[in-house]
């Protein structure tokens, strides 16, 4: 951090500034004193000192971040990605990981059904919503805590990890019980207390985007998570909000290689939320693998037409047995595997 301070200001200040923040941050200082103008530098962790709150010291001009403020999170301080296994199945490495299955649960038959259809049809994990954040207290709002029973169901027949949703910190110990991966949803990226919580699991977190945040918020919202102890952080963009109507969100492409390049944590790209539509899964979902996702989360339901949410952006087993083979001939022309 760099702090340019006010013309004229007298080397006492200068001096009086540097002690403080010393004795109050545990950072070094070195001033510079010019013929003009007289700056400190920072050295140390700043992560506690507000660049807005500073500025609004008397001699301090202007304030400079030199460095991004999440450290876990950061690939400049853990250059090489990190890989994370959920049984068989591993994150982050050569082999793109996906994971199918309906936007919601809605009885064991059906989820076990999907399950082993999506299975065959090559997919790794399992996804598939339980406590259902909708948009309108009127909508199928999940099965909860019997929709997680049903997942572990669907697991211990397949033997695919499953991935579900987690809306409250109460519901905690029910998904260590119930779930392989833990899903933070786009509404909830920044319920801080969740996060926190989420911190003190040894599970995988999938953190998805909000869908009105940025990179920088992404990553700091996983700076929570790897603060708190966990590491095991998944990336995922979902889709933002933007003047276009045409698709459900827009998915932000470009968001893959940006958090490839910031951070060393595994990226996701989910393409059915992101498009809103069934026939718009397949090109974003060959575009993010070509962009250097490292896995995708796709809807897949039984009977689309009869779901009892986002039917009109799942895919059939057909429909998903059929994309998975053209997502392989895209993932070996980028040097992954599928
Ligand atoms: C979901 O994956 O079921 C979901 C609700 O996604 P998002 O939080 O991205 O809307
Ligand atoms: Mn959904």
């Amino acid at each position: 951090m760099i702090l340019v301070l006010k013309h004229g200001t007298p080397k006492s200040k200068v001096e009086e500034l540097c002690d403080w923040l010393t004795s109050s941050f545990g950072v070094q200082t070195s001033p510079i004193f010019g013929s003009d103008t007289t700056i400190i530098g920072l050295v140390g962790d700043t992560s506690a000192i507000s660049k807005e709150t500073l500025e609004l010291e008397d001699a301090v001009e202007r304030v400079m971040k030199v460095q991004e403020p999440y450290k876990r999170a950061n690939r400049k301080f853990h250059p090489d990605d990190t890989l994370i296994r959920i049984g068989d199945v591993e994150i982050g490495g050569a082999r793109i990981c996906i994971a199918a299955g309906p936007c919601s649960v809605e009885s064991e038959e059906q989820i076990k059904q999907v399950a082993a259809s999506v299975h065959k049809g090559g997919s790794m994990m399992l996804r598939g919503g339980a406590f259902k954040p909708r948009s309108s207290p009127y909508s199928f709002q999940g099965l909860k805590a019997e929709g997680l029973m049903f997942m572990k169901r669907a697991r211990e027949l397949t033997g695919m990890p499953v991935v579900s949703e987690i809306t409250n910190p109460a519901q905690v110990e029910l998904f260590i019980e119930f779930v392989d991966v833990i899903q933070v949803g786009t509404r909830n990226m920044q319920n801080f207390e969740l996060l926190k919580e989420l911190g003190r699991v040894r599970k995988p977190i999938l953190l998805k985007r909000g869908f009105a945040n940025t990179i920088d918020e992404l990553l700091m919202s996983a700076e929570y998570i790897m603060s708190g102890g966990n590491s095991d952080v998944i990336l995922c963009e979902r889709g933002i909000r933007t003047f276009e109507t045409s698709t459900r969100n827009t998915l932000d492409i470009s968001a893959v290689p940006v958090l490839k390049k910031l951070t060393h944590l595994p990226v996701f790209v989910d393409p059915s939320h992101a498009s809103g539509a069934a026939w718009l899964v397949e090109p974003l979902a060959k575009a993010a693998i070509a962009a250097g996702a490292d896995g995708l989360i796709i809807e897949v339901h039984n009977d689309p037409k009869r779901a009892l949410s986002d039917g009109q952006q799942s895919l059939t087993p057909e429909q998903f047995d059929r994309l998975f083979v053209k997502l392989k001939a895209v993932a070996e022309a980028v040097g992954r595997i599928l």
